[in-house]
Order: C-alpha cells, then sequence, then structure tokens
C-alpha cells in the first residue's frame, strides 16, 4: 500500500533530550487510515500532527471502542534507529480487534506504516542513556451513533513521542499494594486486550493506592480474589525458591506482554526453571514471610523491568530482597535494554532495523 507523507511546513525544536517527560511532546508527524464498512481499511497518509475533528457522538467517546499498543524505537550506539520485537505488537494490536470488533489492520500495512513514520521522524529518537522514542498505535470508533453496536466507521492512528529514561535516578524498587476490593479484568472479558476501558476501570485502585503512599497495584483474580493477576500495567513475575514463577495466560485477563514473552525465553535459556500457573496470594504472602520469595518484579515496554522492594496485604507489609533489586531482576534489565539499544548481540532476531 501507498502511504502518502504530507511533511509539515512548521517543524518543531526539538526538546531537550536530558530531561524529557513521558508521553507529553509528540512529535512533527502521525499517521492516520480510515476504515469504512465496504471499502475496508484505506487511504493510510503520514500527516502533520494536530488535533483531530469528531464528532460529539463519535461512538468511541460513549461505548468505548477503542484499542492501543505501545512499543519504542531505540538509537543505537552507531546512530541506527531499531524496533523491538514490532510484529509481536501488530499481532496483540489485532487480538484486540477481534475482541472489540474492530476490523482487523493488515500486518503489513502495520508495519509499513511504523517504519515509515519512524523513519520519517528519525531524528525525534532521542540518543541520551535510556531515552527512546515511544510509539502509540491506537484505533477508535468514529461514527456519530448514540445506540450500542459495533461501529462501521474507524479512524487508525500511529502518534510518537520521545521519552525519557525510566530510571533517571537509578532503579528504585517500589511499593507494591495487594488491591483486594477492584479488579482489573476477569475471565471472559478485555484483559487480555490493550483496550482503554480496561485503564478506566483500573485508575480507582490505582489512586487509592497512590494516597496511601504505594506506586502500584497488584491485582488479583475477579473470580476468587485469591490469584495474583498483574502489577500496575504490567505483567509481574516472582523469584520463590531458585524457581520462576508469573500467572498463565490461560485465564484471559492477564495481557500477554512482550516483555514478558522476552522474559522467559532469556530465564529459560539461563537456565532458570518457569512456572506459568496460578499463584495465590496467600502463597505468596507465606514464600515472603518463610524468606523464599527471592526476588519479585514487574515486566513491561514502558520501565522493561520494576522490582518491587515491598508487598502489602490486609494492613501487613514484607520487604522484598531487602528492598533492592535481585541479581535476576538486574541480568534481566541488563540483557533486555542491551538488546533494544544494540549494546549486545541479538541471538534471539527480535530487533528490527528501521534505519
Ligand atoms: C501493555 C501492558 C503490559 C505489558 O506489555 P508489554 O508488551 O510488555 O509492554 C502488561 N499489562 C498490561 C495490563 C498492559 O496494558
Amino acid at each position: 500500500m501507498n502511504i502518502r507523507i504530507e511533511r509539515t511546513a512548521v517543524p518543531k525544536a526539538k526538546p531537550d533530550t536530558n530531561d524529557l517527560p513521558f508521553g507529553v511532546l509528540f512529535t512533527d508527524h502521525m499517521f492516520l487510515m480510515n476504515y469504512d464498512k465496504g471499502e475496508g481499511w484505506h487511504d493510510p497518509r503520514i500527516v502533520p500532527y494536530a488535533p483531530f475533528t469528531l464528532e460529539p457522538a463519535a461512538m468511541v467517546l460513549h461505548y468505548a471502542q477503542e484499542i492501543f499498543e505501545g512499543l519504542k524505537a531505540y538509537r543505537t550506539a552507531e546512530g541506527k534507529v531499531q524496533l523491538f520485537r514490532p510484529m509481536d505488537n501488530i499481532r496483540r494490536m489485532n487480538d484486540s480487534a477481534e475482541r472489540l470488533c474492530v476490523p482487523k489492520i493488515p500486518e503489513d500495512v502495520f508495519m509499513q506504516a511504523l517504519l515509515t513514520l519512524v523513519e520519517l521522524e528519525q531524528d525525534w529518537v532521542p540518543s541520551a542513556e535510556g531515552t527512546s522514542l515511544y510509539i502509540r498505535p491506537f484505533a477508535i470508533a468514529t461514527d456519530p451513533h448514540v445506540g450500542v453496536h459495533a461501529a462501521h466507521h474507524y479512524l487508525f492512528s500511529i502518534i510518537t513521542c520521545p521519552v525519557g529514561s525510566y530510571y533517571k535516578e537509578g532503579i528504585n524498587p517500589v511499593r507494591i499494594l495487594i488491591e483486594s476490593q477492584d479488579i482489573r479484568a476477569v475471565r471472559g472479558g478485555t484483559g487480555y486486550t490493550k483496550c482503554g476501558g480496561n485503564y478506566a476501570a483500573s485508575l480507582r485502585a490505582g489512586e487509592k493506592a497512590e494516597e496511601l503512599g504505594f506506586s502500584q497495584v497488584l491485582w488479583l483474580d475477579g473470580v476468587h480474589k485469591k490469584y495474583i493477576e498483574e502489577v500496575g500495567s504490567m505483567n509481574v513475575m516472582f523469584k520463590i525458591n531458585g524457581k520462576i514463577v508469573t500467572p498463565s495466560l490461560v485465564s484471559g485477563s492477564v495481557l500477554p506482554g512482550v516483555t514478558r514473552r522476552s522474559c522467559i525465553q532469556l530465564l529459560k535459556d539461563w537456565g532458570y526453571e518457569i512456572e506459568e500457573r496460578d499463584i495465590s496470594v496467600d502463597e505468596l504472602i507465606h514464600a515472603a514471610e518463610t524468606g523464599e520469595l527471592e526476588e519479585a518484579w514487574g515486566t513491561g515496554t514502558a520501565a522493561v523491568v520494576s522490582p518491587m522492594g515491598e508487598i502489602a496485604y490486609e494492613g501487613e507489609s514484607h520487604v522484598i530482597c531487602g528492598g533492592k533489586i535481585g541479581p535476576v531482576t538486574q541480568k534481566l534489565y541488563d540483557t533486555l535494554t542491551g538488546i533494544q539499544w544494540g549494546k549486545i548481540p541479538d541471538p534471539y532476531g527480535w530487533v528490527v532495523p528501521v534505519c
């Protein structure tokens, strides 16, 4: 498919890349493509970044028919720009599309859109340590219709923003609150997709945890409120008695993270035994009390890995790994970021060069 490019007449000033906020500054251009029933996806184009015009009745504003993805472009020491496992994001977006009744986006068009946009915005990919260009593809239902059914018209867009290092002051383990009231997702729901609605439903618990001095919520399953699912908007992994334990994806209420998948591959190759299974909060608290819980961390594109230094449940608090980052967490961080920024070889074929 031919992507039409309309360049901006007024390029923005580039920010100071040593002090980038997350998700606030956007680049000069964005990708757009429309879907109309009967016609399919059409008119792929890159245009200057600008506000959308939407009908107040646009269905996304009322019924939240929206899906998104998140990935990054990395600048290597040689000045090249590369993506990390972008086909995984493309496939997951289409899995989300299937669940939310959004028409699937052809994989080749999606990939071409990513590569073309990032190449055009290559000067926006920062080079300071730990910085990257965050890429946010998303699709929304645009029909002006107050009435519940799957829309007939959609807009697919990709916007990008330069982002700073997640760990400017070094990797500090965070305090986690196990949430026993609100749930993020439930079997049969949309937990395995990236859709805005999941995030809306998670806000209250996040706010409450923050007020109590915690940085993230550890989510329990919606059926028994007993099994651990995710931490904040990250997948979660534990090292218990030498083994790596992580919630399995079979319930459909856990997001299949690309970082999760990559960590599992690395850990297997390093000889760790990995158990993808249900892990109850009782098992976790017991392991924390006996000291068998050696490390705990979240995984996701934004932070790569985020060590947990403390977990609180029903008024009691437990310190993990002395409140410090553990050796496995650190090794995962070093290896994944090493591959992403091209500092170490990529034996897996995860890296896709852009320019
Ligand atoms: C995006 C996301 C993750 C992490 O996925 P990655 O592909 O590793 O970035 C985990 N949990 C939730 C709920 C998410 O939305």
